[in-house]
């Protein structure tokens, strides 16, 4: 099959004809139908989170079953499907405490049985990213990785909820679990954050606030629920957070991944507030809050990885929100591409110009 390899760190993706194992037991076998390209693929490719080459990223995907392995009753061949991220064990304590986005085994998962890869270059074994690499034509996954969706779903929007919908309305519903009524800011306006937007809007947020510095997004970020916009580039975003919501925001978010952005969300937020940080930042990034502006203030930050998702129920549930016109999809898609333009995807998301480009097979 074709597949896009990240070979060197900041070098282009290159399409070559790479190899998949034989279906394992609780394996599936996807012909990937499209796949999302995201910020955290392209900290990959830039090296900011260091990774094992070749790689075959690609982990917002969706696509259609085309086999399964022993052992596994929950797909058939035809079945529509999403890729998760973190494949889980449903056995370890993070998993038994309803955690599955943190199962300690997920690393495992992405890997057949014996530890090695899925997915071979030559003879040499290429790492899948998430266990998925949804920058292939197919994509063989251990069954907790993929969920069903409904066959009314268009697949291209549906690869958008196995990260930046899941990541957005997951910091909002499942992290935050946000209290109508609330004040939010959300800071940096890409898909993810448009996706924390739309979740606070869903969930009743009294004020969601807009911070970023381009104003396209900031228009964008309107059509998804958006109550106020701030253009961090024209005013300071903690003043005009602070003083739209008098006296600070209830809850934030930090989209990005920066310290200079996850400081002022943490400074935007009300005492006894909390900031939550969902943006994955290069590795080492150190953010540096001060101590008493927790304890004295009673404020508070987390980190949020993928949405705290449990996937096989959340997953639906978004698919469905979409199709009863309750959840925005459509919307997030500003490219729709093919495999052989994927470098031009990430060149355009480098220049911050983009919501989303899908590639789409
Ligand atoms: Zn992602
Ligand atoms: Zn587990």
């Amino acid at each position: 099959m074709r597949a896009a390899l990240l070979e060197e760190i900041h070098g282009e993706l290159t399409i070559h004809d790479v190899r998949l194992t034989d279906i394992g037991p609780n394996e599936v076998l996807v012909n990937t139908v499209a796949c999302g390209l995201c910020h955290s693929d392209l900290h990959f490719i830039e090296g900011t989170l260091p990774q094992r080459l070749p790689t075959l990223l690609g982990h917002e995907a969706a696509g259609i079953v085309e086999a399964v392995g022993e052992d596994v009753t929950e797909f058939k061949p035809g079945d529509h499907v999403v890729g998760c991220l973190n494949a889980h064990c449903y056995r370890c304590s993070q998993c038994i405490g309803g955690r599955t986005h943190l199962c300690e085994n997920r690393l495992a998962l992405q890997k057949r049985a014996n530890g090695t890869s899925r997915v071979r270059f030559g003879d040499e074994e290429v790492f899948q990213l998430a266990g998925l690499g949804g920058f292939g034509e197919m994509m063989l996954a251990h069954e907790s990785g993929l969920t069903k969706v409904p066959k009314e779903l268009p697949l291209e929007l549906g690869a958008l909820l196995g990260c930046a919908v899941i990541t957005g309305v997951g910091a909002v519903f499942n992290s935050a679990r946000l209290q109508a009524g609330s004040t939010v800011a959300v800071v940096g306006i890409g898909g993810v954050g448009l996706n924390i937007v739309q979740g606070a809007s869903l969930a009743g947020a009294e004020r969601i606030i807009a911070v970023d510095l381009n104003p396209d997004k900031l228009e964008l970020a309107k059509t998804f629920g958006a109550t106020d916009c701030v253009n961090a580039g024209e005013t300071d975003a903690v003043e005009a957070v602070t003083e739209l919501t008098k006296g600070g925001a209830d809850v934030s978010f930090e989209a990005i991944g920066l310290a200079a952005t996850a400081k002022q969300a943490f400074q935007m937020i009300r005492p006894g507030g909390m900031t939550y940080l969902v943006g994955v930042s290069p590795a080492g990034t150190d953010y540096g809050f001060a101590g008493n502006e927790m304890v004295l203030k009673g404020r508070g930050v987390q980190g949020v990885y993928m949405g705290s998702n449990y996937f096989k129920r959340d997953v639906p549930m978004l698919a469905n929100l979409y199709l009863q016109g309750r959840l925005k999809l459509d919307e997030l898609v500003s490219a729709k591409i093919s495999l052989d333009q994927i470098n031009e995807g990430f060149a355009a998301m480098q220049a911050g110009t983009v919501a989303r480009s899908v590639v789409i097979f």
